[in-house]
């Protein structure tokens, strides 16, 4: 019997604060279903949610995962209750790549992609001045609670290699990934262009990988995915694999807002089409 995973990370704060030791909460749900730690380790949760929990975790349920784009956020404003107390100016500055603070209504201006938005602690606009979807902008809050703490690194690893992605790792193969493949396969010069057009970066070194198309993106500061394209062939009936690669400094960031930023990029690409 599947053990109610949702369930119990929608009990869970959602702050992805770390005091539990884990870089979120969804990476905490992980362990206390299949690793059998006690709730009593997230310090933010009343009596009664930790006895919650405890009864979930011992009674398992035959509810599955539900589809990530409709559960698994927490809501906008619980992510923008997160960077009501942080010094925006200050972010600014640890983001710098192209970020930029205005002091007459403290708000940033972040980079993305080929855009950018401007940030305040009210809501998120794109470039035209539109309030951006209720996902993006709580993927974006998310992101500005947790840019002190990341740290690029030189390492790469696929989305089922970040720590906590054993919820995600399906959605994000299937829904992301699957869906960069159907929509490119046999077309990857169309694939360069659409990276192009959204300012990503083309890769040519082999030692990357033997990939027909590397592609490196330009997210948001600090935050470079990969993008490796193996188009398909008719006579081995190879069908087109796309993988999307991490730098492994950037797992503080939650998993729910990193994909839904990556999946913007893959609307972004295929609506070049
Ligand atoms: S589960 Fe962990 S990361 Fe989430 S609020 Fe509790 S202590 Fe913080």
């Amino acid at each position: 019997m599947a053990v109610a995973s949702l369930e119990i990370y929608k009990i869970l704060p959602g702050s992805n604060c770390g005091d539990c030791r884990h870089p979120t909460c969804l990476s905490f749900v992980n362990d206390l279903v299949f690793r059998g730690k006690k709730p009593d380790l997230c310090p933010h949760l009343s009596p009664a949610d930790r006895r919650k929990i405890n009864d979930l975790v011992r009674a398992g349920s035959p509810r599955k995962l539900e589809s990530y784009g409709q559960v698994m956020f927490h809501p906008l404003e619980t992510a923008i209750k997160r960077v009501q107390p942080l010094n925006f100016s200050y972010l600014s500055a640890v983001m710098n790549e192209g970020s930029v603070y205005h002091a007459n209504d403290n708000s940033i201006t972040l980079p993305f992609l080929n855009t950018k938005l401007t940030v305040t602690k009210e809501k998120t606009v794109d470039a035209a001045g539109d309030p951006l979807p209720p996902g993006f902008q709580t993927a974006v809050y998310n992101y500005l609670a947790t840019v002190e703490k990341i740290h690029p690194e030189n390492q790469w690893v696929s989305f089922k290699e970040l720590p906590g992605a054993v919820f995600l790792s399906s959605y994000f193969v299937n829904n992301v990934e699957g869906l960069v493949s159907a929509q490119f396969a046999t077309r990857p010069e169309q694939l360069v262009a659409a990276a192009r057009s959204l300012g990503g970066n083309i890769l040519d070194d082999p030692a990357i990988s033997p990939a027909d198309v590397k592609i490196s993106f330009f997210v948001v500061p600090k935050i470079t995915v990969r993008l490796l394209f193996w188009d398909g062939t008719e006579e081995d009936n190879l069908p087109a694999v796309a993988t999307f690669l991490f730098n492994t400094g950037i797992y503080r960031l939650d998993l729910e807002s990193l994909t839904y930023l990556v999946e913007e990029l893959v609307k972004r690409m295929i609506a070049t089409l």
